[in-house]
């Protein structure tokens, strides 16, 4: 296999090009001219790699450009090939597991499969990459290009090596080595991540880079993680360890957490927190869903109110985060996102009052993921491989 450490110069600014260049193409149709303009590199040599791509398959022609650019003909436009390769995504969090297929534009190509938890770990990696290997068999067309597998789960997992570290309430995959048990049981490639810092990766493809070059997103399930995105790039820690949002402690004197800290976050704020204080006195609130539906269709004033005590929660939070870190926007994703503007608007008002003096506050707002939020975080990781390190080397394409 080609590495960056064996090829010569020349090769290199060669593959980097290539490379560039479709990174490019793949945020939307553009012309040859465009490409010329944005990288930099001269027409003849623009030329040179765009054709290569097309005879690769990997790019099309996608129509001609609306209007006239004056020279009397209308350029062509290139856009990316979505279905020139497939990846397979796997989630694993703790009240779900799933599994899903995804094209190299990063849609979700087929409904995700979730299945129930089966008590033992091995078995559910079994069902995991059994089912996906299934998927593949089955949906894809026969000789499909598989350029990765993005496998993601709740933190502290080290990215890098594939180890999960003790995940607090995850007690039986602490210890467990997720890259090295996939690669066992997958033909290809396999790429893990912390699932937060994943779902920011996926964001960070659809958002518009010049509005939003420092943001955060705070992934709202059973537990809450944080992705970060600084300077336009992801922010994932030593070894890939990423961030921990809901074991920062909210109350020194508060609830004790299974982490060892006290008054973590995710004890307050998380949707099984709510769902958890809202059970203490109706039993029948035993889902999210159900808590936000009674607040917003039945004016429910306990339900609301839970609501308000969970924005002031996150508020909170955010706060501290953008004191921190200065950001364009602060973005919820996860279980929190159902009728999110309801919580949304919450959170906003509360921030609005404590933020409004220093004259910047940041843009409070929902995912623009619109598929399958997990999943489409497995994807974005071996995307981001695909498009800016080496598994693009080994994956056919003549460079
Ligand atoms: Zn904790």
């Amino acid at each position: 296999m080609k590495t960056i450490t064996n090829i010569n110069n020349k090769e290199t600014m060669h593959i980097g090009n290539y490379q560039r260049v479709l990174r490019i193409i793949s945020g939307g149709p553009i012309s040859r001219v465009g490409l010329s303009r944005l990288t930099g590199l001269t027409q003849p040599a623009i030329g040179n790699l765009t054709g290569q791509m097309l005879a690769d398959g990997i790019i099309e022609e996608a129509g001609k450009l609306q209007e006239d650019t004056g020279a009397g003909r209308r350029p062509v436009l290139l856009s990316l090939t979505p279905s020139w390769g497939y990846i397979g995504c796997i989630s694993i969090d703790r009240d779900e597991i799933c599994a899903g297929i995804c094209d190299l534009g990063g849609s979700i190509v087929l409904s995700p499969c979730y299945f129930p938890y089966p008590d033992d770990v091995e078995q559910t990696l079994d069902l995991l990459c059994d089912t996906l290997k299934d998927m593949i068999r089955t949906h894809l067309p026969a000789n499909s290009r598989i350029i990765g597998v993005g496998v993601i789960a709740p933190g502290p997992l080290n990215s890098s090596t594939g180890m999960m570290i003790n995940p607090p309430s995850f007690d039986r995959w602490n210890g467990l080595n997720l890259l090295d048990e996939m690669r066992k049981r997958l033909p290809w490639p396999v790429f893990t991540e912390h699932n937060s810092t994943a779902i920011a990766r996926a964001e960070l493809r659809l958002v518009s880079s010049e509005k939003y070059r420092n943001f955060a997103i705070y992934f709202i399930n059973a537990g809450i993680g944080l992705g970060l995105v600084l300077n336009g790039e992801i922010y994932t820690g030593i070894d890939g360890i990423g961030c921990e949002i809901g074991h920062t402690s909210i109350d020194v004197n508060g609830r004790l957490c299974s982490c060892g800290n006290r008054g973590c976050l995710d004890l307050y704020a998380s949707t099984a927190a709510v769902v958890h204080d809202a059970r203490r006195v109706d039993g029948s609130l035993d889902s999210w869903r159900k808590i936000v539906d009674r607040a917003i269709d039945s004016c429910d004033r306990f339900c609301d109110e839970l609501l308000k005590l969970q924005a002031s929660y996150l508020a909170g939070s955010m706060i501290n985060l953008d004191n921190l870190l200065t950001l364009d926007a602060i973005i919820i994703a996860g279980q929190a996102t159902y009728r999110g503007e309801y919580l949304c608007d919450k959170i906003r008002r509360r921030i609005s009052r404590s933020l409004a003096g220093s004259g910047r506050v940041p843009d409070i707002r929902l995912s623009s993921i619109s598929g399958h939020t997990s999943l489409s975080g497995a994807g974005a990781v071996v995307l981001s491989q695909f498009f800016y390190n080496e598994l693009f080397l080994s994956c056919g394409l003549t460079i």
